[in-house]
């Protein structure tokens, strides 16, 4: 059996965006209290640790100096910085007090999880509150401050590893693309609903990498209403043979689970069932595994989906009857999904071809799909 923990502690869960934001900060006390009820961390193999925070210095492996002085500023309320010229403001990106601790210890929770990673006391680390994937170096974007994600890419390639990240969350990957653009070292793969229907707007097949970076990004558009079979079919064509052929020491990944067709943002289709086979294939292929959060706005679907995700980790099957008192508590019944969503046979078709047009280009553009 694998040996896995979850980093996540109350103080993620006190303080949020703000009362119409759907970024929610219930949504991660749900997930503790699902993995809780179901006895997840009983035993030598499967652990719950409290994160540490993470220092400014580690923040500058990725961010701007001015960015997190920036938001340092704004989160106690200090006027010296105008919040636009960092992609804040009304919306997306609200300024809230408190915002820069939040934001940081999401990170710290990151680098938490991969220190327990590379110390080998366990094969695989989830953070939910994690995978802030579209911040970039300089400013906000996309619900995310500070970017988890490439801090800890950039720590892990400072000790010499090789870095793949994964992403599946319902939205491209693009802060942690952008920042892992011009390298060979870190393969990124993002399987996403197409930037022509949803923010933010890129991950393009023809989003490849420059320079000796070239070949190293590796981008999975896919048509809104893409259910579990095409989505499965896709996945399984494009991202394990990329894994297998690029052979990281760990594997880092986005898990979102805002592709499922309840979620209020994405418009793909997928199950808790279909989401759960993208992250065994993840599974696979990952010698070491640094996992973390991402989207995913609908409550009722995102703590069994992470609960199955954290199965996977932890190499255990959780009985797919949720426990009673959490059950109750929430009306929630299964961890697998019973009731599907209805896609006509036109719409599917609509979606296969996409999937298809999209694997052909990448046939054509990544030489590490080639043979
Ligand atoms: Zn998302």
């Amino acid at each position: 059996m694998a040996k896995a923990a979850v980093v996540l502690s109350p103080e993620l869960w006190q303080i949020g965006h703000g009362e119409d934001h759907p970024l929610k900060p219930e949504r991660l006390k749900r997930v503790y209290e699902l993995l809780t009820a179901y006895d997840a961390f009983n035993g030598q193999n499967s652990r719950l640790v409290a994160p540490r925070p993470a220092s400014r210095r580690e923040l500058l492996l990725f961010h701007s100096e001015e960015y997190v002085d920036a938001v340092e500023a704004l989160s106690r309320g200090d006027q010296t910085y105008v919040p636009s010229r960092y992609n804040f403001g009304p919306g997306d990106n609200p300024v809230f007090q408190g915002m820069y601790e939040l934001a940081a210890l999401k990170v710290g929770v990151a680098l938490t999880a991969t220190e327990l990673v590379i110390s080998g006391e366990v094969d695989a680390a989830f953070s939910p509150a994690g995978g802030m994937h579209h911040a970039a170096a300089d400013h906000a974007s996309g619900f995310c401050i500070f970017n988890d994600v490439a801090v800890i890419i950039h720590f892990l390639l400072a000790q010499g590893f090789r870095v793949a990240y994964v992403d599946i969350d319902v939205h491209h990957g693009d802060g942690v693309q952008n920042a892992f653009y011009d390298t060979d070292r870190v393969l990124t793969v993002s399987v996403h609903e197409s930037g022509f229907f949803i923010f933010p707007g890129t991950g393009s097949t023809s989003e490849t990498g420059q320079g000796i970076g070239q070949g190293y990004s590796v981008n999975l558009p896919l048509a809104p209403y893409t259910d579990d079979e095409v989505y499965v079919w896709a996945f399984e064509q494009v991202v394990p043979p990329v894994l297998r052929w690029f052979a990281p020491d760990i594997v880092v990944s986005q898990l979102g689970v805002d592709t499922h067709f309840l979620d209020p943002l994405g418009h793909l289709q997928l199950t808790t069932q279909g989401y759960a086979q993208a992250v065994s294939m993840i599974c696979q292929q990952a010698p070491r595994w640094i996992a973390l959060g991402g989207g995913g706005y609908e409550a009722s679907v995102m703590p069994r989906a992470w609960t199955l995700a954290y199965g996977i980790m932890s190499g255990r099957e959780f009985a797919d009857e949720i426990p009673a008192a959490y059950a109750k508590k929430y009306g929630q019944l299964t961890l697998r999904d019973r009731t599907m969503p209805r896609i006509e046979a036109s719409t599917k078709d609509i979606a296969r071809r996409h999937a298809a047009k999209a694997i052909a280009e990448l046939r054509e553009r990544i030489p590490a799909l080639r043979q």
